[in-house]
């Protein structure tokens, strides 16, 4: 059987799992007004299709201080309904289902709660929100704590197989259980114990309401990573006394939300806190479910196999594709599309106020809407190149019966997104283009390497439809001394084509400029395997090898016109790379023009005058306009011809798969 411990059924207080995958609670954004919809129907249902064992929906509010409206509401009996087509949508898919109980305390927007002030331990702003909740008073507790319990009675009502208290991330139980948010001085606030209280007699009147034989999961952070937080040592003590007030089973993921420390964005080493879940195993009798980073069957079966945790969940990665799962199982998992954690269609739509898609499924968050239907008629399809949307349209052509072909005038298929491969902590985007690949291969998608399609071949081939998704190609300023040797594209210097010296430019400080000085600040940093190595065997002080980290053979600046660089990445991720770019001493240079190339350098121009830069290399990351002149060419050639992704406009790797998507269905 593939993967034999991923598919090992347990029992967790009554509640029998086919497996041990676990998608966990996401913020979608699909219930507007707090009430179940059919999407948010539809777009479980098809995970639980999938194969997933157990579905943990939320975070579901458990009053109206807690959370945002567009949140799942669990405050009501008025919500009960909903909730119970959900669970009966999701149970009659084969999975069991859960409700995670929400309050969100000083996370809460005063906004989002009609102006209202949000609650906490104490008054401590967040730096979240940027605002100041106010503190609890004792006799308010009960109250609080109650509004726990009958979200949890109505979560049996509705029918969920278990709930989930929500006491990580530095949600409300949390708050109680850090010094630096409970500065109280009664009974819930001082000693690690006082600190405790709330939480644990949370768990104490859940349990006394649902009876000995429901099941009650718990999501704690393993550490918070804030600073005079709690860690590792508070983390165990505090599950040791849920575990006592009747937890079945830990869900443990990372940090805060204010932590520094990046928990889920792609720079976060796949698996990187399966050691939380590890270190709360070593303290608890009942089963620990890992968390975060885990998006492939592989890992999720090697972290069981080797005893690290009991059970994993994979969340993003059913958004990318619902039926994980099921490949695993049936052994055709080199078929999984992955996660590339980027958070583009996901968290950054939630923080945009947006529902929650996909930059790898398109179908995500459409599933009642969308499909890939077989056609009507297998055409003869050819698409003009093998970046992402080439791939894409290609997939879902061939899914759907067409005979297609596929013709790239490169060596390899994968395009632009491949230029991501030598930036550290970026190398993941890759993921994508080898998963579509993949998918080609095994739908019988004819590909031509080393082929530039040109009328004359097109015609040879007579296809019924053309799909052009020729990508784009970088731009190259009017600047004198833009011809010189030592002036080069940020595209080649990714794509390993052309070397730097010691001292860069780098013009243009958008996505691509970022992670090219990224790359660029990162040569001659130590490897992991050296770190390692060097650690280890104590061969260098800490103090040392923190500076071997940080400083490389580079000196790396960027000059950017408008105020601020890198406003085409998506807040989850643009502050990791900031942070990063800081510390490998990057200089940033924002509001400050190109004027000339020179040999010795850059001139520029800036609000305050014009200076120099002294630079061996100058690299040019200023955008690039659309390669589709092919596309005249091809007038009358075919009954249907498409043009998608940067060959229609340079836009991201998100809008170039979902074009391939829709020309792919359209056809
Ligand atoms: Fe993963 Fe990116 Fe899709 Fe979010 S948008 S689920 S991070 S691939």
């Amino acid at each position: 059987m593939a993967y034999p411990y991923l598919f090992t059924p347990i029992d967790i207080n009554g509640m029998e799992l086919k497996n041990r995958i676990v998608m966990t609670a996401m913020h979608l954004g699909y219930t507007p007004e707090g009430k179940v919809t059919d999407r948010l129907i539809d777009f479980y249902a098809l995970r639980a299709k999938g194969g997933v064992g157990l579905i943990i929906v939320g975070g579901c509010v458990i009053d109206e201080y807690g959370g945002m409206s567009s949140m799942i509401s669990i405050h009501d009996e008025q919500y009960v309904p909903g909730l119970k087509k959900l669970v009966d949508a999701v149970k009659g898919n084969g999975a069991k289902i859960a409700a995670q109980l929400y309050q969100a305390g000083r996370y809460t927007h005063s906004a989002m709660i009609g102006g209202r002030k949000p609650f906490s331990a104490s008054a401590v702003r967040s730096r979240l929100t940027g605002e100041t909740p106010r503190a609890l008073d004792i006799e308010e507790i009960p109250g609080v704590q109650d509004r726990f319990v009958e979200a949890a009675d109505r979560a049996k009502r509705a029918g969920f197989d278990a709930v989930e208290v929500l006491g990580s991330a530095g949600y409300l139980i949390s708050q109680f259980l850090s010094p630096v948010t409970n500065k109280r001085e009664d009974r819930y606030g001082g000693l690690l114990e006082n600190r405790m209280r709330f939480g644990v007699e949370v768990m104490e009147k859940v349990r006394n309401a649902v009876g000995p034989d429901y099941p009650i999961i718990v999501r704690l952070a393993g550490n918070d990573f804030m600073e005079g937080g709690c860690t590792n040592v508070e983390a165990g003590i505090f599950a040791e006394a849920l575990e006592k007030a009747g937890v079945d089973l830990f869900n443990i993921t990372g940090g805060w939300h204010e932590t520094r420390v990046p928990q889920l964005t792609m720079n976060v080493p796949r698996g990187a806190y399966v050691y939380l879940a590890q270190g709360i195993k070593a303290r608890v009798k009942k089963p620990v479910l890992a968390s975060n980073r885990i998006n492939d069957p592989e890992m999720a079966e090697e972290i069981l196999r080797s005893g690290e945790a009991d059970m994993v969940t994979i969340a993003r990665g059913l958004l990318t594709d619902p039926g994980l799962p099921r490949k695993a199982q049936e052994g055709s998992g080199h078929l999984i599309y992955h996660c590339i954690a980027c958070n583009q269609g996901c968290f950054d739509e939630i923080f945009s106020l947006r529902p929650a898609t996909c930059l790898v499924n398109p179908m995500a968050g459409r599933e009642g809407e969308v499909s890939v239907a077989p056609a009507k008629k297998a055409k003869k399809v050819l698409v003009i190149g093998g970046g992402v949307a080439g791939m894409k349209a290609a997939c879902v052509g061939a899914e759907r019966g067409h005979n297609v072909s596929l013709v790239e005038q490169t060596d390899r298929l994968g395009g632009q997104i491949l230029l991501n491969r030598l930036v550290p902590g970026r190398e993941e985007m890759a993921t994508t283009a080898g998963d579509l690949a993949r998918n080609l291969e095994n739908l019988g998608v004819k590909i031509m390497l080393n082929k530039r399609a040109d009328a004359a071949f097109v015609k040879e081939m007579e296809p019924d439809a053309i799909v052009v998704a020729t990508g784009a190609r970088p731009v190259r300023p009017e600047m004198s001394g833009v011809e010189m040797d030592h002036v080069v594209q940020a595209w080649d210097v990714l794509d390993g084509k052309r070397g730097v010296g010691r001292r860069v430019v780098v013009v243009g400080g958008n996505a691509v400029g970022l992670e090219t000085a990224l790359y660029l600040a990162r040569i001659g940093t130590l490897s992991p395997e050296i770190l390692h190595f060097l650690v280890t065997n104590h061969a260098e002080s800490m103090e040392t090898v923190s500076e071997l980290l940080s400083r490389g053979s580079k000196e790396v600046t960027v000059i950017e016109m408008i105020r601020k660089a890198g406003k085409d990445i998506g807040l989850s991720t643009r502050w990791t790379i900031m942070a990063e770019l800081r510390r490998l001493s990057v200089t940033i240079m924002t509001g400050t023009t190109a004027v000339a190339i020179t040999k010795e350098g850059l001139e520029i121009e800036k609000e305050d005058g014009k200076g120099f830069l002294p630079a061996d290399s100058v690299v040019l990351a200023v955008g690039s306009s659309a390669e589709n002149a092919l596309l005249n060419e091809l007038e009358g050639l075919a009954p249907e011809i498409y043009a998608i992704g940067d060959a229609k406009s340079p836009r991201k790797a998100m809008e170039a798969i979902r074009e391939g998507f829709e020309v792919g269905i359209t056809i």
